[in-house]
């Protein structure tokens, strides 16, 4: 029975893979982008990683070119990563080169394997969602080229992982990255009396994860500004909720989330700096505060410390005082007292 949801594995698999299906006995990464697998029987698959554009976004055109190289040098299948990073796997070794060569010729840079700087992720941001303060690919677009040389070369002590977020939902998933970029608004929602009337309003105040809604006659709402935090949640049910500013919209800067089990095991991150402007098209103040914390933990790291592990080990005061970053009282749900869950430890009092 092939079942009712997605295709079978089996059928989107290289031959390699599926001879030597869960028989795996060694990896290893012989240069950056280039994975080695042996099995069992000592067959050995190589996989080519490339980047890919932001927020995973091609065009039929490149799509086609990429699937070209499939065919010719990985028996007609590709990967897409969690990262957004594309891998040909089954490779013939002595093609890598000219398959490193070809992907080049496409825009597409191999690497991010090991210690390096891995492909962002980030949510749509401006492409489509109404809740973005930011434009999270072209951030994450600003960053990588800013990166650039680290996706290539290893010179890391660990993997880094950056994602980009347009707002505190997070759907970037910065909250476990070592280095997340979070979109923030720092106005009240607006309150649209005529369209909040055709809401619902038990709603309207149901989502508030603050209590911060209160109903107001006839059919209305008040938010109370020392309970919002910003989160855009109401702006969801309601079109008459209206959040964003240009003026005070901006970006913040967590540290230290990790979702694997290496090291000292998950972890959320934290805020590090609560607002940065939001400044398009390059961001410079954001790929300067990233590249200011890449370089401190590049000289304080020990191998294979993620930057979160290595922030525990020395003591978020060490690393403040080593990144350079201000502390601030808008830090402190980050900080001091975070709490176990990222959405309630998202607090901007503004
Ligand atoms: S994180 Fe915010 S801006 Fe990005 S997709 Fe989710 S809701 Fe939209
Ligand atoms: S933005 Fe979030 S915290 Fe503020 S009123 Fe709306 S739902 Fe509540």
């Amino acid at each position: 029975m092939p079942g009712v949801g997605l295709p079978p594995l089996e059928q989107n698999l290289p031959p390699i893979v599926l001879r030597n299906y869960a028989k795996w006995v060694d990896h290893e990464e012989v240069r950056p982008g280039v994975l080695k697998h042996v099995a069992e029987s000592g067959e050995e698959c190589y996989t080519v990683r490339a980047g890919m554009p932001t927020n995973a976004r091609v065009s039929t055109v490149l799509a086609r070119r990429i699937a070209d190289l499939a065919d010719d040098f990985a028996g007609g299948h590709l990967r897409f990563t969690r990262r957004h990073s594309l891998e040909l796997v089954g490779v013939d070794p002595a093609r890598i080169d000219e398959l490193i060569e070809r992907l080049r010729g496409l825009g597409l840079p191999v690497g991010g394997t090991g210690r390096t700087f891995r492909n962002t992720v980030s949510c749509t941001g401006w492409i489509h969602c109404q809740f973005a303060a930011t434009d999270a690919p072209a951030v994450a677009k600003a960053i990588s080229d800013e990166l650039y040389e680290d996706f290539l070369t290893e010179r890391y002590p660990a993997k880094l992982k950056i994602s980009i977020s347009g707002c505190v939902n997070q759907c970037g998933e910065g909250s476990t990255a070592d280095i997340g970029i979070v979109g923030i608004h720092r106005d009240l929602p607006r309150v649209i009396d005529e369209e909040v009337a055709r809401c619902e309003i038990p709603l309207i105040v149901s989502v508030c994860p603050t209590g911060a809604i209160r109903p107001k006659p006839p059919k209305s709402v008040q938010v109370d500004p020392e309970r919002c935090i910003h989160c855009v949640a109401c702006a969801a049910p309601c079109q008459g909720m209206q959040i964003g500013d240009p003026e005070t919209d901006g970006l913040a800067v967590v540290v230290g989330g990790k979702a694997g089990n290496s090291g000292n095991g998950p972890a959320f991150a934290k805020f590090v700096i609560p607002y940065l402007p939001n400044t398009p098209p390059r961001w410079p103040e954001v790929t300067r505060a990233v590249r200011q914390i890449v370089e401190v933990w590049v000289q304080g790291a020990r191998r294979d410390e993620r930057i979160g592990d290595w922030i525990a080990r020395i003591g978020w005061d060490k690393f403040f005082q080593k990144a350079g970053l201000p502390m601030s009282d808008k830090l402190l749900d980050g900080y001091v007292l975070w709490p176990m869950s990222a959405r309630t430890g998202v607090r901007f009092h503004w």
